[in-house]
């Protein structure tokens, strides 16, 4: 085995990692034998020497990044093996072989034992976004094992890691296809027709995780008028009208968001007068939307991407939950989200319920939503559980 710097922990810090936490925080270490230059793999050891697992080197508060617990090399079949493991969770859990949908997360970061990668797969065509420059430095290998392990399922392959690598890094990060190149920007999702754009849009192109809340919108949406806000892309917008939907408004701040969401409606239901999109903020949208809606959707951006700002968050779920609850109509539905990694279950539970106290309607839950199985959480990694969702009976 070639030998990699070795990063030995203080006394006691070895604990979480022999429970398969995969972060050594900075804090930890006691000393680093050998040079570290970001990103690079280094090998984790005890005080007494003991061997812990091998990552990638990072600055930052969350100094190394465990991908294996085990005493390897990280060589070409490593990375497929990896791969392998994840593109079989996704054959078990059916995401594969459907007709319908052909558009699922091949790897889900530390969920699949790669923490700071991310995999997208949208109909032949492969998204990889780093989170680390050490998952960045290896990408054209990663593609590699995406293609060894795929075969012909994946036509091209996409690195669009310019805006999620850490910023201070001293890298110049290009966008750019590792493999092939452009196609179709068409995928499917349960029936539905999405225009994905992976190069310009947000994230990999596409929210991949609400797949299963979309289709459980689509069951309560018949005859009811929706409001679909921060609707990016449409998803909910459509699911709904494919339920049934007897008139479906959809709200983003962004203009380009609402052309994709037309777009994408008139993919779905050309022509279709029951749906109408607004560029708008959400705020000021919602301060006077009356009794005009019976079921309402609120899935926003992820208000908290650190913890000193959670307050500030959580008072934003406040405020815009209250909106909703305030106006709308009595037997009305609330699908009501939080994206933030820093927003605990409890934490979100508490917004929603004191805009409830606030709004004094009588309110039921009737469903607890989260990611979806293509999104997994690995359970000695419990921070990996970011995506929390309400459906509320309003009275
Ligand atoms: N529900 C979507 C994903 C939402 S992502 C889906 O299923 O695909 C969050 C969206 O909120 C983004 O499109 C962003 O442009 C929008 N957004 C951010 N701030 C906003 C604001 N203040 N008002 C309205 N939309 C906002």
């Amino acid at each position: 085995m070639l030998k990699f710097s070795k990063v030995v922990l203080k006394k006691g810090k070895e604990d979480s990692i022999l429970r398969f936490h995969p972060w050594i925080f900075s804090g930890a270490i006691d000393r680093i034998e050998g040079t570290v230059e970001e990103g690079d793999p280094v090998t984790v050891y005890t005080f007494d020497d003991r061997f812990l697992g091998i990552g990638h080197s990072a600055i930052g508060s969350i100094a190394v990044r465990i991908f294996s617990f085990e005493e390897i090399y990280p060589d070409f079949a490593f990375w497929c093996s990896k791969l392998k493991l994840a593109y079989d969770l996704r054959c078990k859990i059916g995401l594969t072989s459907r007709k319908e949908t052909n558009v699922f997360r091949l790897i889900h970061g530390e969920g699949d034992g790669l923490p700071g990668l991310i995999v997208d797969y949208y109909n032949g065509t492969v998204v990889i976004q780093a989170h680390t420059v050490g998952m960045w430095l290896i990408r054209d290998l990663l593609a590699q094992a995406i293609k060894a392990v795929l075969n012909d399922q994946v036509k091209a392959i996409y690195d669009k890691s310019s805006k999620t690598l850490p910023y201070k890094a001293a890298i110049e990060p290009v966008d750019g296809y590792l493999f092939g190149e452009k196609t179709t920007f068409e995928v499917m999702e349960y029936g539905n027709r999405f225009l994905v754009d992976w190069e310009e849009g947000q994230k990999t192109g596409f929210f991949v995780d609400q797949r299963e809340n979309r289709k459980l919108l689509s069951e309560y949406s018949f005859g009811k008028n929706v409001l679909n806000m921060f609707c990016y892309t449409g998803g909910f917008s459509f699911s709904a009208m494919q339920g049934g939907a007897s008139l479906v408004h959809s709200v983003d701040s962004s203009a380009k968001a609402i052309e994709l969401t037309n777009a994408n409606v008139e993919l779905n239901f050309p022509g279709d007068k029951r749906h109408e999109a607004f560029t708008a903020d959400a705020f000021d949208f919602m301060r006077d939307i009356q009794d005009k809606y019976d079921l309402i959707i609120l899935d926003p951006p992820a208000f908290a991407k650190h913890k000193n700002v959670l307050n500030q968050a959580l008072q934003g779920y406040k405020k815009l939950n209250t909106k909703a609850f305030q106006q709308i109509r009595p037997g009305g539905i609330l699908f009501t989200f939080s994206c933030s990694q820093v927003v605990t279950k409890t934490n979100f539970r508490e917004a929603v319920f004191s805009a409830a106290a606030i709004s004094k309607r009588k309110v039921r839950i009737l469903h607890q939503l989260s990611q979806p199985g293509d999104h997994p959480i690995n359970i000695y990694h419990p921070e990996g559980e970011y995506l929390k969702g309400l459906v509320l009976y309003v009275e």
